[in-house]
């Protein structure tokens, strides 16, 4: 039934793609690529998987990251504390 509204809608990153550099392990890295002794960060705190440019985006990108790099950096804490 009118009357129609619209609105235009058009694609969008809505979150960033990562944040602080890690390793493999889950470790922060420094500007000259040496970890952290005690800092550890995943998800959305880290850097992600998409790459550098909008393109890189999957569906699913983020959740993995946050799901995964946890219990990437939960064994690597587990690590820490029993080293
Ligand atoms: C609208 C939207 C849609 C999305 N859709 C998808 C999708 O379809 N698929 C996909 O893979 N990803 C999607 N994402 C991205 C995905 O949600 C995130 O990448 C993911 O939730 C990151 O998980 P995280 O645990 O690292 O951070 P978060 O989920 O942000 O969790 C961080 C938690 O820490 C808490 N917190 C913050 N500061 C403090 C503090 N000082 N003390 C205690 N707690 C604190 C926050 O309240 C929050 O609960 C979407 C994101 C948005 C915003």
């Amino acid at each position: 039934m009118p009357p129609y509204y619209a609105i235009k809608v058009t694609g969008a990153l809505f979150h960033t793609q990562g944040g602080l550099d890690i390793d493999a392990r889950c470790r922060v890295l420094r500007a000259d690529g040496t970890p952290f002794a005690n800092l550890l960060a995943a998800g959305g705190a880290a850097r992600g998987v998409s790459g550098n440019a909008v393109w890189g985006y999957l569906s699913g990108n983020g959740l993995l990251s946050a799901v995964a790099g946890g219990a990437i950096a939960a064994e690597t804490a587990k690590g820490m504390v029993n080293a």
